[in-house]
């Protein structure tokens, strides 16, 4: 029997509604680098994004399903374009501005993308890229920053690219748009995966997962903001769609505050000290950085009571570092494929501080929309006994069950991230505990296979993270003649310190068993970092392999 209740669609279009009228007076905040950031209400934000709309309809002809692209910082009108685009019944395609130009232009040819919407500043990246993009025909440019690369670049291929300016293609349109009526399970959203092995793979987001997944992101359980908080958003909005925050925010009139391009510690600490955000979300180098700011030039930072940590693992040390400053950094896990809310480390009730710091460690526990098992080497479902290690595989409303084939392919469904059942497997390795808290030992590429043992390369960073010298710790699986591999510990010294290999393996040898101890070891200036700020493993590897490490 079915119920007798109304089905609604659940669209990214009432999400824009619902904020921009309940929640008029909530704020986007975009950093500029003056004297004053630009101010918009939600109220005005929604009226932008309907002009917007009507000048993408109208002016350059985008239909339903079209894919367009933005290639820009996180700011006001990138919020205004992650509203009207879904809602018009195109998908909004964020572009990561961090990838290698071979990899955009693959990404940009594979979605199709017509138009493309580019802030001034990062004209210089996609100016060059032009010539390689035959299906662009619009680029529309927004915020401050020279025009002239791209004039250049449009004249100089005769491509027949069309400029506009943001601001005069929307400029005396009406602040209303007959806002078409979709089906919950259209696209409404596209994002893809950086392809550290392969090319990239398009993940598309319907409106009812977005939808969702936005209601996961505020429930305590996770974010847990109310209208009376104000996000950082650190974390790319071409980073798996700012971790949700831009829906979820207009779903309860969180105020947000972008920083735009200007993504610097120095800066950050500035707009955190100015505009007191109660919370902020980013990946752990960033929280690295900003740390040793405000260890060398202090800032007030205890506005900012809490902060969503995730995309690779937090150090324990870091969250210690930023207890002392008032901050308490809640760690989640999630990718691409999940919306990205997988788990949130919010401790089970009742505990003292020191009971909750065994979870506050863990990547946290799943909530309602997201199922999981671990699936031992040979395909068996293993039990969650915070001891059994195994790949992670999840399936809810917000994860992908398919990438993105092309504009008249059929999905793809590799058998390597996608159960024979449906379940996406992660590539994540790790132990869930009876109470459903998951940690991670490593990703299943990044483990270390000694002897025919697991050495978790986390572990090792979070123990070396721990020493008072180590500013940045990553370590690697490399080659072995006896062992198979072994970890090398890659290290960046804090200013001042120097390295004593000896006193370091000392130091682990009181956390880590005493064979996973390496051997290897070497100072960097710095870690390399993927585009999305986390450890990049694999140049490690070359760099060892090209004896680049001593
Ligand atoms: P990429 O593959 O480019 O890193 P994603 O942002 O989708 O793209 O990354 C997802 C992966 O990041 C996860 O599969 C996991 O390995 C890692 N990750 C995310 N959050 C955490 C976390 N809290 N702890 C450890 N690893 C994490």
């Amino acid at each position: 029997m079915l119920s007798t209740m109304q089905d609604v669609p659940l669209t990214v279009t009432r999400i824009l509604l619902h904020g921009m009228t309940i929640h008029a007076k909530s704020q986007v905040t975009t950093w500029t680098g003056e004297s004053e950031p630009q101010r918009r209400s939600f109220a005005e934000v929604g009226a932008r994004a309907a002009q917007l709309a009507g000048a993408l309809r109208d002016e350059l002809g985008v239909t339903r399903d079209e894919r367009v692209a933005t290639l820009m910082w996180n700011n006001s009108d990138h919020v205004e374009a992650y509203f009207a685009i879904p809602s018009m019944g195109s998908v909004l395609h964020t572009l990561n501005l961090r990838l290698p130009p071979e990899q955009l232009i693959w990404i940009v040819n594979h979605a199709a993308d017509r138009v493309v919407l580019v802030n001034g500043s990062l004209l210089p990246l996609i100016a060059p890229l032009l010539p390689h993009l035959p299906t662009v025909e619009h680029v529309v440019v927004s915020g401050p920053g020279d025009r002239t690369p791209l004039t250049d670049a449009v004249a100089a291929t005769a491509s027949g690219v069309q400029v506009h300016e943001y601001e005069e293609l929307i400029a005396g349109r009406p602040a209303t748009y007959d806002w078409p009526k979709l089906d919950e399970r259209a696209a409404a959203a596209m994002c893809y995966t950086s392809g550290t092995t392969g090319d990239p793979k398009g993940v598309v987001y319907s409106h009812r997962s977005i939808y969702l997944h936005s209601m996961q992101v505020n429930m305590a359980e996770s974010m847990g903001l109310t209208d009376k908080d104000t996000t950082l958003v650190v974390v790319p909005q071409f980073h798996v769609n700012a971790w949700g925050l831009p829906h979820a925010t207009f779903m309860t009139g969180i105020s947000m505050l972008m920083p735009d391009r200007f993504l610097q510690p120095a800066p950050l600490a500035d707009m955190i000290e100015r505009e007191k955000p109660s919370h902020a979300a980013a990946v752990p180098t960033i929280w690295q950085g900003l740390l040793a700011e405000v260890t060398a030039n202090p800032r007030d930072l205890s506005s900012m009571v809490r902060v969503t940590i995730g995309g690779s693992a937090c150090p324990p040390a870091l969250m210690e570092a930023y207890d002392k400053l008032g901050v308490r950094l809640c760690h989640a896990w999630g990718m691409t494929e999940t919306s990205p809310l997988g788990t949130t480390s919010n401790p089970p009730a009742g505990l003292t501080a020191e009971e909750e710091w065994p979870y506050r460690v863990t990547q946290g526990r799943f909530p309602v929309g997201v199922e999981a098992r671990l699936t031992g080497p040979g395909g068996d479902t293993l039990p969650w006994d915070n001891e059994s290690a195994g790949e992670l595989e999840v399936r809810g409303p917000w994860i992908a069950g398919s990438y993105y084939g092309g504009a008249d392919a059929e999905p793809l469904k590799p058998e390597d991230r996608f159960s024979e059942d449906g379940w996406l497997r992660t590539g994540d390795v790790g132990v869930i505990s009876p109470d459903g808290y998951l940690t991670l030992t490593d990703r299943a590429k990044d483990v270390i296979k000694s002897g025919g043992e697991w050495i978790s390369s986390v572990e090792l960073e979070n123990a070396l993270m721990g020493h008072p010298d180590i500013a940045e710790a990553a370590v690697v699986a490399v080659p072995d003649e006896k062992w198979g591999e072994r970890p090398l510990a890659t290290v960046v010294l804090k200013d001042g310190a120097s390295a004593d290999y000896e006193s370091l393996r000392t130091f682990l040898a009181g956390k880590i068993a005493k064979w996973q101890l390496p051997e290897r070891w070497s100072v960097v200036p710095a870690v390399p970092k993927t585009s999305v700020g986390k450890f990049d493993k694999k140049v490690i590897r070359r760099q060892y392999a090209d004896g680049e490490l001593d």
